[in-house]
């Protein structure tokens, strides 16, 4: 017997150095690991000790015999990894931040700007440093924490939302102190950090989408499917937005994991999504929806689809909802085919329809006041001289009828005021997580990134794990080694503090945030719900203040 990693995996590999025989791949060091869908246990290896689902920030290991009904599937998807020659290396790893050879003599303050999973690893891996005795102070421009946890995440993944216990163990440590509903950019300027702080983490995501520079794409019906996530989830910006879901179908371009997201939670049963921290002004609008069918655009093949195995698996099990496959390649090989062709051949009864449509590209979003569809250009496959699978448009073209359409093209990172900007790739430009100055190629003194606007928008939670750990021990090695500029007004916590009271006087805190939190798992208690979201900043502000 052994134990099974399953679909929440969140590869941040906490479970990797607790395990005493090594058996669970990638490992951070393994070059598979950046590019990893999950972490698989090798059950030829595995003790069953346990300690790494002890571990999990998302409980997402499982003992074989209590693996829930759901996720038995997963027990061979672990054993097809390493049959799959993977490689089975014994040397203990070393996950976590190696201490510099020098020891620094002066505290270190750090500024992180976002709280996303990205600010948090690197606050975390901050404190675990045993060469600096760092202070942190997070600043958020919303008036909450944990960023795309938080507003990004599916409410029917609250497996995966989990990893936020984790990360709010900082909120209690004594040297993090939090600043939400502070804009740094125009509340407060980059330099003026500079002036409290040694260094300045941007951990703030990409919040923008990519447009498909088509035909009709400002149409009324025609949205981001960003914008439709944070609509759902409760972020402040869009809890006013409003959705006409009185058609019977919806079409999202795109086919990664946030399009499955939206998928999933436009045709799932609302009494199931009830139970969820999803936002009430989103449920009740599903509960009214008319979509009985969701079409996903992908302009690549089945085997190139950008969702993840796992996700994908998860579509299966959607109760009262059919899957339906269109446009698979005749010589389209590999898992995530024969997974889609299981599905295509699961018998299973709906009245709701998830159709996953391969090798097509919009080229026109349809209608005169609002969407009333999108037309499709068929694709062909063409491998490249350096092995990549390049999608070209033919001649056929066909219209699906459609009253909402969402893009879910990629994301990108927005600029950040006073600093350079890689305007191309839509994140700054960095290495090794020092923002570099592009014309003098130089870094920027004191200035880090991690996570999506250092890396752009790729990976899984987990993934922010080791970049955040790249950018600290970059920050480290500069603060050690004296190439960080002392902050001019070191030490003086009241000056910080007298500059956010000018400028964002009812900024929250610690004790304002654990408040909220507070509220909301109270509310969500009452209503056997994990949490009830504030959705208006007002009521968030209202809430800490209540303790401040
Ligand atoms: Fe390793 Fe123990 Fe987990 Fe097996 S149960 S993978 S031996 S930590």
């Amino acid at each position: 017997m052994a134990h099974v990693i399953t679909q929440s995996c969140c590869n941040d590999a906490s479970c990797v150095s607790v395990c005493p025989v090594n058996c669970i791949h990638p490992r951070p060091d393994d070059p598979q690991f950046v590019s990893a869908e999950m972490l698989y246990i090798d059950a030829e290896v595995c003790i069953d000790c346990g300690a790494c689902a002890k571990a999990c920030p998302v409980n997402a290991i499982f003992p074989e015999d209590d693996l829930p009904l759901q996720l038995t599937a997963y027990t061979d998807l672990n054993k097809a990894y390493f049959s799959n020659a993977a490689p089975r290396t014994d040397a203990p790893v070393q996950i976590g931040s190696p201490a510099s050879l020098a020891v620094a003599d002066r505290p270190l303050r750090v500024a992180i700007i976002g709280t996303g999973p990205a600010g948090c690893y690197a606050a975390t891996e901050l404190l675990a440093r045993k060469d600096v005795d760092a202070e942190i102070h997070f600043f958020d421009r919303l008036p909450t924490m944990y960023g795309l946890v938080r507003y990004g995440v599916a409410p029917d993944h609250q497996r995966t939302k989990g990893v936020t216990n984790t990360f709010a163990k900082l909120i209690d440590h004594p040297k993090v102190h939090l600043h939400l509903g502070v804009e740094i950019g125009t509340e407060i300027t980059n330099d003026e950090l500079a002036q409290h702080f040694d260094a300045v983490v941007y951990a703030v995501g990409a919040a923008t989408d990519n447009r498909l520079n088509i035909p009709g794409e400002d149409l009324p019906g025609s949205c981001a499917a960003t914008d439709f996530v944070a609509w759902y989830n409760g972020h402040p910006d869009h809890a006013a937005d409003q959705y006409d879901l009185s058609g019977q179908r919806a079409v999202i371009i795109g086919n990664g994991n946030v399009a499955l997201d939206i998928a999933r939670i436009l045709v799932s049963d609302p009494e199931a999504l009830a139970r969820t921290d999803i936002a009430d002004h989103a449920l009740e609008q599903l509960r009214k929806s008319n979509i009985r069918e969701v079409v996903m655009v992908g302009r690549r093949g089945s085997a190139e689809m950008a969702a993840t195995t796992p996700e994908l698996r998860a579509l299966g099990q959607l109760p009262g909802v059919k899957v339906a496959v269109e446009g698979i390649d005749d010589g389209a090989s590999g898992a995530k085919t024969e997974l889609l062709t299981e599905l295509a051949q699961q018998a299973a009864d709906g009245e709701r329809q998830i159709t996953l449509r391969f090798l097509a590209s919009p080229v026109e979003i349809v209608g005169n006041d609002s969407v009333t569809g999108v037309r499709l250009v068929r694709n062909e496959l063409q491998t490249q001289t350096d092995g990549s699978i390049h999608a070209s448009a033919t001649d056929d073209f066909d219209s699906i009828d459609a009253g909402l359409v969402l893009r879910s093209v990629g994301y990108r990172s927005a600029p950040i005021p006073g600093l350079p900007f890689d305007d191309a790739r839509g994140r700054l430009p960095q290495e090794s997580g020092r923002v570099i100055n592009p014309d003098a190629g130089t870094p920027v003194p004191g200035v880090y990134a991690t996570g999506w606007v250092k890396r752009g928008a790729s990976g899984v939670i987990g993934t922010n794990r080791q970049c955040a750990l790249e950018t600290v021990n970059a920050l480290v090695d500069d603060f050690v080694a004296n190439r960080l500029q002392p902050p001019e007004a070191n030490g003086s916590g009241n000056s910080l503090a007298e500059l956010l009271a000018a400028r964002a006087p009812a900024a929250i805190n610690n004790i304002g945030w654990r408040e909220i939190d507070r509220q909301e798992r109270e509310t969500g208690n009452r209503a056997d719900r994990p949490r009830v979201k504030l959705v208006h900043r007002d009521d968030l502000f209202a809430a800490a203040a209540q303790v401040g």
